[in-house]
């Protein structure tokens, strides 16, 4: 699937509403950036990010030079894309990390049913793909489904996991499986979850206990702390972006189920708020559809 293919259910309805603002006028005026505020709200970019998009909009625009219609789009474009936190592009380059940084440790964070453990396996898919060696550790053992279904995954893919009983102390579950992979020689070691929200001490006191134990054996580990969110859930995936980055250190996020919505703005709006950069994208349910996410090409796919 391409980017805009996973994309074009935001895009037709960004293009739709858009197309009917600006019907009939030959200038932008305040008419159409008030309009465009609503649409932008409405994809889901959130208020805050929305507001100063279209400020900056209106500083170029009607405050500046008044601008022609068919100037809207490329200016759009650019303010958005300015909005976005830069990838570290040398890192995910087509999913190759490097052997320096071996071994590449991603925790991964998030609620049950935004995506977790399908993203984690198409993320040990496509490095596979790159020739590199994987270990998947199941470290979210509140619930049994959790480690049969990164089960599925890794056999799917081919890649070995560790796993204890579903109870066990998830931080045996990460030491275990850290000195296996390092015994096996791996490059990427990716490390699954619990995802329940339950209070704010609770989540912070698991994650911290997790990310100890990372340390003690990797010290410059973990790389990443990945969260995955959920785009179809709108202002929830704002509300779990917020807790999430309140209770550890979010490094970056995955972005899952595009291909299902119109609210494809929170990708923007929630990097733009957590002032954290989207590493990666979920445009389907297959392995193959998990994308690095490139922020020029991201929003030239919406509006394009
Ligand atoms: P978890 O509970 O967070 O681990 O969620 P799962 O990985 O089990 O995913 C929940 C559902 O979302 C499954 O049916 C997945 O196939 C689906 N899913 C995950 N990512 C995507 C995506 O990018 N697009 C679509 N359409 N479905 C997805």
């Amino acid at each position: 699937k391409s980017l805009a293919e996973g994309l074009l259910k935001t895009r037709e309805s960004l293009f739709r509403k858009i197309a009917r603002s600006v019907a009939g006028k030959s200038k932008i005026d305040r008419e159409l950036l008030d309009n465009l505020e609503e649409i932008l709200i409405d994809s889901d970019m959130g208020v805050k990010t929305t507001l100063q998009i279209i400020e900056r909009i209106e500083n170029r625009t009607i405050r500046g030079r008044y601008a022609n219609i068919d100037e809207l789009t490329p200016i759009l474009i650019e303010e958005i894309v300015s909005m976005l936190q830069d990838n570290d592009v040398e890192e995910v380059e087509d999913f190759v990390i490097p052997d320096s940084k071996k071994p590449y440790v991603i925790m991964v964070v998030g609620v049950n049913g935004v995506g977790k453990t399908t993203t984690i396996g198409k993320l040990a898919y496509h490095f596979k793909k790159k020739d590199k060696r994987i270990f998947l550790g199941a470290a979210d053992t509140f619930r049994a489904a959790a480690v049969e279904q990164l089960n599925v995954w890794s056999e799917r893919v081919g890649v070995p996991i560790v796993k204890q009983r579903m109870g066990a102390d998830p931080a045996s579950v990460v030491h275990d499986t850290l000195t296996s992979a390092i015994a096996n020689n791996a490059d990427i070691v990716i490390i699954d979850t619990a995802g329940r929200l339950h209070n704010k001490i609770g989540l912070m006191n698991e994650l911290t206990k997790i990310k100890n134990v990372i340390k003690k054996i990797i010290p410059y580990a973990p790389h990443e702390i990945l969260l995955v969110l959920d785009s179809s859930t709108g202002q929830n995936a704002y509300n779990q972006a917020e807790k999430f980055s309140k209770a550890t250190e979010i490094t970056s996020l995955a972005i899952t189920k595009l291909d299902g919505t119109a609210k494809g703005g929170v990708v923007v709006g929630i990097s733009n708020q957590l002032q954290v950069p989207v590493k990666y994208i979920g445009i389907g349910e297959r392995l193959e559809d998990l994308q690095i996410f490139r922020k020029r090409e991201f929003v030239n796919s919406l509006f394009g």
